[in-house]
């Protein structure tokens, strides 16, 4: 009998259970991806995750390959797809990894239905994805958590699942094709310092992080000009890692570091709970706070172009640019300016990000983008951060400054968070805009259109 595996955000064989379970239900699989242009038209072709889905594609291909298989690559509707493929192969079932968002859903609704015509079986897998299933943790008469502190407590002990080997051999029935794999260096627009994708890569990175990062993840995660976080997230968006078996590994690791990035990995699957939950907060506020944002004008503009006059704003925004990720405080900062310290509609710098960010992904940027904007699940919604302050305390030594606003070379550490302290005629010679917005009154803007 014949099997097909769907791969959505799941691009590994390691600790994949729809593989796995494919597997052992028949003797040939086709391990099938689909390019559905629909996805494309919702706004999720940014060229930086085009990028890296050709390397994680080419890599899984390639492992496939040395087990005697290969990957089936199909373009269009991915319902019709994955029909015409059960058709030409008489397949019995379909397996395929859950998904939160409301056109994973979607997809499954329909092949369900699609599949039964074909006496076809559709098999979700849950718990790939994320490491606990969305709402297999849920308060009493809840749906989902709204808060983290209790959801993480009852995520740590159900977070416990064996890892899955990846199979010795893969055998795929003949007559399956499609066209060639995309790849890398014929897309356009791709941020110069996006990482190569793939299973193997992001398992050498893994493998790097826990042996000589993970120790100091507690005192040093913070620290913007150190660069001390994992920068695992893509290869957990697009499911070349499994957030499970990293899980599994800090674990094992043990010390406050491995405890406190483990905090982070359950911070995933809060979002991932609360998206499914309430599909709705993909584009809608989780809870509305009678915000009437202003219009996103010039100061948007210059947000998006890293030219505010704050330079770790800045900084960070010209990081996303350029490598198509951001380090965790830069996009809490960021983010709060935007949406409180400049008012804007949280929506306008969620798609900016889904736009640039290589591990962009609908539940953790919406959801992240709602905490931040006190739309979402955040227990104080009006704290405001101050840029200058956050500076101070989390690049004392200006080096993340530095790195990325080359005007303010040389310009000494106590005025490197505070450019408006220089001469006007300073700052217009290195080219650095003065700020577009004062903190005290966007401040006060923001706290008297929530009422406060
Ligand atoms: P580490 O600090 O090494 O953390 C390990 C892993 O834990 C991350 O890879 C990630 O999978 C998870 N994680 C850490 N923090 C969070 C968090 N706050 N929420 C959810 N998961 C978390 N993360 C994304 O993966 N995709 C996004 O689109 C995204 N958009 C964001 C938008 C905003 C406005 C904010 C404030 C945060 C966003 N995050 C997003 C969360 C977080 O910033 C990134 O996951 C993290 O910076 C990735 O870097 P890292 O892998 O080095 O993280």
């Amino acid at each position: 009998d014949v099997a097909v595996v769907l791969f959505t955000s799941d691009l590994r064989l390691r600790d994949q259970p729809a593989l796995h379970a494919a597997q052992r239900a028949a003797d040939a699989v086709v391990p099938l991806f689909v390019r559905d242009p629909a996805v494309d038209r919702a706004g999720f072709a940014a060229p930086n995750r085009l990028a890296f889905l050709a390397d994680a594609l080419a890599d899984l291909d390639g492992a496939l390959r040395e087990r005697g298989g290969h990957l089936v690559l199909r373009e269009g509707d991915v319902v019709e797809e994955v029909c015409a493929v059960v058709s030409r192969t008489g397949a019995g079932e379909v397996h395929l990894s859950g998904g939160v968002s409301g056109f994973a859903r979607h997809r499954e609704e329909r092949l369900r239905r699609e599949l039964e015509r074909l006496r076809c079986r559709l098999r979700v897998h849950d718990g790939v994805v994320t490491v606990v299933p969305p709402g297999a943790v849920v308060p009493d008469q809840r749906d989902h958590f709204a808060v983290f502190t209790p959801y993480f407590r009852r995520w740590r002990e159900s977070a416990r699942r064996d890892p899955l080997p990846a199979p010795r051999r893969v055998r795929v029935p003949d007559g399956v094709g499609g066209p060639a794999l995309p790849q890398r260096r014929r897309l356009s627009g791709v941020s110069p310092g996006v990482p190569a994708g793939g299973e193997r890569e992001g398992r050498r990175r893994m493998a790097a992080w826990l042996r000589s990062g993970v120790d100091a993840y507690a005192e040093r995660h913070d620290d913007l000009a150190g660069d001390a976080t994992s920068r695992l997230s893509p290869y957990l968006h697009f499911g070349c890692l499994s957030a499970a078996e990293l899980t599994r590994k800090a674990r094992e690791h043990g010390g406050a570091g491995a405890e406190a990035f483990e905090r982070q990995l359950a911070w995933r699957d809060f979002h991932h709970q609360v998206l499914a939950a309430r599909p709705d907060a993909a584009w809608s506020d989780y809870r509305a706070r009678g915000d009437r944002w202003r219009r996103a004008g010039r100061d948007a503009d210059a947000w998006r172009a890293g030219r505010t006059g704050y330079p770790i704003v800045d900084a960070a925004m010209r990081q996303l640019a350029h490598e198509g990720w951001m380090h965790n405080r830069g996009r809490l900062l960021v983010g709060s300016f935007l949406t409180k310290t400049l008012y804007t509609d949280w929506r306008v710098g969620a798609e900016h990000f889904l736009g640039l960010l290589v591990d962009g992904d609908l539940a953790n940027n919406q959801l992240n983008w709602q905490w931040v904007a006190g739309t979402g699940t955040d227990t104080r919604p009006n704290r405001v951060l101050n840029p200058a302050a956050q500076g101070r305390r989390y690049d004392p030594d200006g080096g993340y400054v530095r790195r990325w606003v080359p005007e303010l070379d040389g310009v000494p550490v106590r005025a490197l968070h505070e450019p408006w302290r220089l001469e006007p005629a300073t700052l217009r010679e290195r080219g650095y805009p003065e700020p577009i917005v004062e903190l005290d009154a966007g401040r006060d803007r923001f706290l008297a259109a929530r009422g406060r």
